[in-house]
């Protein structure tokens, strides 16, 4: 009568969920803040209307998304290839069990985008803009863009407008890419960013501006553009690019975005 009773938990099952627990975490922590979200709400959409279709007994509209929902792990692994992809990459890389990954079980970690110097991003902005000196400037929110990171050198700096400045000085070795700033620090340089393939982009915009709008097409993340051609500052957010922002309004922009 009471069929759980016969349930005994064996040492093994506690590690199995916890070994589940750390990975289905590492997961979520790789897609959130990325269109990977999306992507899944999309399908986790179209399952419910299956479930939906086939309750009414929609033969034929049921049996086209059962086709597809038959195939579905296969459909994952494609829609999802890259992050599978970094997934195994971090894996590899790291370790399941290495500190920087347990970390979310043993501490609170603040929320990656609180108590970010931005007046010190907007000093830069200001000074880089006046001797036309070209910058793209990532700041990171939910999503720490950890593959992003990977594709530049590693660098764990202040923020601050002099080291901005210098890095992307003209002669400096490490001007190239773009920077990507998370938890208020310069996490990396030289780093490569994916370029949108929006097709009405301004033509006379070049690879800075469309890399720094692809960059906010994949993630949540903050893009911001000195011109070396213009010394003009713009902003990117969700995909949309801003251009000729005064000083004073990107720092309007980045209170209200990172200010407590
Ligand atoms: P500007 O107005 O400053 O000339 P732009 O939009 O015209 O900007 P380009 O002149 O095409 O941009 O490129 C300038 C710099 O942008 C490159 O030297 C490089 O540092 C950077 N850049 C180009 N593509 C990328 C990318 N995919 N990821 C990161 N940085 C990039
Ligand atoms: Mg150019």
């Amino acid at each position: 009568m009471f069929p759980l009773i016969f349930i005994h938990l064996r040492w093994l099952d506690f590690i199995d969920i916890l070994i589940v627990a750390i990975l289905l975490y590492q997961l979520y922590h790789l897609v959130k803040g990325t269109i990977a979200i999306n992507i899944f709400f999309g399908i986790l959409a179209f399952y419910l209307i299956w479930l939906f279709v086939k309750a009414l007994n929609m033969q034929l509209l049921a049996t086209i998304l059962g086709q597809f929902i038959g195939v579905g792990v296969i459909a994952l692994i494609i829609v999802f290839q890259q992050e599978l992809r970094r997934f195994l990459l971090m894996l590899g890389s790291r370790g399941l069990f290495s500190r920087e990954n347990l970390r979310p079980f043993t501490s609170f970690r603040r929320s990656a985008y609180a108590g970010l110097n931005y007046e010190s991003v907007v000093t830069a902005c200001q000074r880089m803009a006046l001797n036309h000196t070209g910058a793209l400037i990532v700041l990171t929110r939910k999503s720490d863009l950890k593959y992003y990171v990977n594709t530049g050198e590693r660098i764990d700096s202040e923020v601050t407008p002099s080291i901005l400045e210098s890095i992307f000085f003209k002669n400096n070795p490490l001007h190239d890419g773009a920077v990507i700033i998370s938890d208020n620090r310069i996490k990396a340089v030289k780093c490569v960013l994916p370029l949108t393939e929006n097709t009405v982009f301004p033509f006379r915009l070049g690879l800075r501006h469309r890399a720094a709008v692809g960059i906010t097409e994949q993630s949540d993340a903050i893009a911001l553009i000195v011109s070396e051609q213009s010394g003009e500052i713009a902003i990117a957010r969700n995909g949309a690019l801003k251009t000729s922002v005064t000083p004073k309004q990107l720092n309007e922009i980045l209170a209200e975005e990172f200010g407590d």
